[in-house]
């Protein structure tokens, strides 16, 4: 992987992380029992805080199971009609395609737009989410033939280039399918894992999102398996502990990684690192 040249200014990774609160390879009881759980992926290298606060969420939530779809082109639906809002709403939109035959690339292809705006309205956007999903399958069939099988058989850098390229596909949801849909070793940040940076000083706010993937990238084995855990991780502290406002910090696992108790960082609140 190549990384940018810029990542230290943006980031304080120090090598000498807090030491991991959770043990590998035990079976799994259920959340709450830190060391406790089973897994089937690398464990994360000591050299990274990255790698502590993984295991301390690993520890605390347990296994994430993630991506909640039946099928890698119900993942890519999901990943797109998440885009502003929330999973509850996608449930809603999904539910109304599948109770009208519309979970597959052909279906989507065949509908009218009218038609298709109005099963997914529950996700809102629908105009825009209806175009995305119409320039996505056009996408598939055009390049792919409409396999999903040659599509995620294409080389990760050349198939994120293009779905990068289709109108109304940023980088989230573009890692997300990669990642999650087509099991490529791709990190997805979003906004609870900039939040979690950027409060634990281990971001400037102005870091751009390519290079936060960078550094979790750079920080962690590259490992699928470890990407979708620890994704789905960040997302759950960020709907239980790490709130826009009002963080719960007191009871978030990664509170022990907080400036202010001694965590792992370098720079100072006062001093962010900054993108160049
Ligand atoms: S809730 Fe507090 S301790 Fe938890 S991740 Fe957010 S800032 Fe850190």
């Amino acid at each position: 992987m190549s990384l940018s040249p810029a990542l230290p200014q943006i980031v304080t990774l120090s090598p000498s992380s807090p030491s991991r609160s959770a043990k590998s390879g035990a079976t799994g009881d259920g959340p709450g029992q830190p060391g406790s759980w089973s897994r089937s992926f690398p464990v994360p290298s000591g050299d990274s805080p990255l790698s502590a606060y993984f295991e301390a969420l690993f520890a605390a939530y347990g296994p994430q199971h993630w991506w909640p779809g039946r099928s890698r082109f119900e993942i890519i639906l999901g990943a797109i009609l998440t885009q502003n809002t929330s999973w509850k709403n996608v449930e809603r939109a999904i539910a109304n395609l599948r109770a009208r035959k519309l979970l597959s690339p052909l279906a989507i292809q065949r509908v009218s737009a009218a038609r298709l705006s109005a099963a997914i309205r529950p996700a809102g956007y629908f105009r825009q989410k209806t175009q995305t999903l119409k320039t996505f399958v056009a996408f598939l069939y055009s390049r792919y033939g409409g396999s999903l099988d040659r599509l995620f058989a294409t080389p990760t850098r050349i198939l994120r280039e293009q779905l990068l390229g289709l109108r109304g596909i940023g980088p989230e949801t573009a890692d997300s399918i990669l990642l999650y849909a087509g099991k490529h070793p791709v990190f997805v940040v979003d906004a609870y894992a900039r939040r979690i940076l950027e409060r634990h000083g281990l971001a400037d706010p102005r870091a751009k999102y390519e290079q936060l993937r960078a550094v979790f990238e750079w920080a962690l084995p590259h490992d699928r398996r470890l990407f979708n855990e620890f994704h789905a991780l960040i997302v759950e502290t960020g709907k239980l502990h790490c709130r826009k406002s009002n963080p719960a910090c007191a009871t978030c696992p990664l509170a022990k990684f907080l400036p202010a108790a001694g965590g792992s960082r370098e720079a100072s609140p006062a001093s962010p690192v900054t993108p160049p």
